[in-house]
């Protein structure tokens, strides 16, 4: 079996939505992706860094579901990354209300001798300087680099972020996003302009409206399963990721076939984690869970 490195950030999140509050649950875009990937590839090695207030039942928790968390570095004088975020009826846009990046503010990667070998890595939102990091840090190049990025670092670490993704194979953007970050309407040429700045395979998520995969020139397209209730959207584009690179990592393999059915892995997995708050709905789920999500993806298309 391959292996994978996951990174990103392990934070509490504070949510609302017109379906209730949650207040300081478990979330963090390194956290929703692991626990997505673990249904495909174990152990799942995780890269991350804490604070002295997170809770040990969590860190069990991931451990449980297969996430190797020895590459996750606990700081007892700071506290853990903290997000907090309202979503409106519309749940394709949100507000941020709160980026407390503590502990992610000086965060210096440590990769542990047992991560080394590496042949898949997905780099999840934080720093793009620290994603930077990791890929410098590792002593091979991996099979296949994946990066997930968001407003919050186009808006304030552009040249950082166009470095970051000058040296991977594929962007994985919001539609928002990639408008923001290449300046162009059309999505389209917006993956083009992407293409141009370094990765040859764009997957751009466009909420309940699907994911469109761009592969050097070729274009193919999800849906997102229509769903009676988007409970919190919160992780949705990171537990994508987590769905995505899991199939490909399991696979061994990323050709425009094997990328195609991990877009479908990727958005049956976002279906579950939509319909309740934070990770739970992406927890406890079996093979069968997942296998019948992905027919429902066949059969509304077919
Ligand atoms: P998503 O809904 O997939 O965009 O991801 C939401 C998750 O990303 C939340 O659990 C947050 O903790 C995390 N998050 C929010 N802002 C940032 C940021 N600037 N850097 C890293 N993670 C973030």
């Amino acid at each position: 079996m391959a292996n994978l490195i996951t990174v990103g950030s392990v934070a509490f999140d504070s949510i609302e939505t017109p379906f209730g509050k949650a207040e300081r649950i478990l979330g963090g875009a390194g956290t929703f992706i692991s626990l997505a990937a673990s249904y495909f590839t174990k152990p799942v090695n995780l890269i991350s860094v804490i604070g002295n207030d997170f809770r040990e039942r969590d860190l069990t928790m991931m451990q449980e579901a297969g996430i190797n968390t020895y590459g996750i570095q606990q700081k007892t004088d700071e506290k853990s990354f903290f997000w907090a975020g309202k979503y409106f009826n519309d749940m394709n846009h949100r507000e941020t209300l709160e980026t407390q990046l503590n502990v992610l503010g000086s965060f210096d990667p440590i990769i542990p001798d047992s991560y080394k070998n590496c042949d898949y890595l997905m780099l999840g939102n934080l720093s793009p300087a620290v994603q930077q990091t990791v890929i410098d840090r590792l002593p091979t190049r991996p099979k296949l680099v994946v990066m997930d990025t968001m407003n919050f670092w186009i808006s304030s670490f552009l040249p950082d972020l166009k470095t970051t993704i000058s040296n991977v194979d594929v962007l994985i953007i919001n539609d928002e996003e990639a408008r923001q970050l290449t300046g162009q309407y059309s999505l389209l040429v917006a993956a083009r302009v992407i293409n141009s700045m370094g990765p040859n395979i764009v997957v751009i998520k466009k909420g309940e409206h699907g994911a469109l995969l761009f592969y050097y020139g070729q274009i193919y397209f999800v849906p997102a399963l229509p769903l009676e209730v988007v409970f919190d959207p919160t992780g949705a584009g990171d537990t994508f990721a987590g769905g995505f690179i899991g199939h490909l990592v399991k696979k061994d393999s990323f050709s425009f076939d094997t990328l195609k059915e991990a877009m479908v892995y990727g958005s049956a997995m976002a279906s579950f984690c939509v319909e309740k708050f934070g990770v739970e709905g992406i927890l406890g789920l079996t093979t069968s869970d997942i296998e019948n999500r992905v027919k429902q993806f066949h059969s509304l298309v077919s």
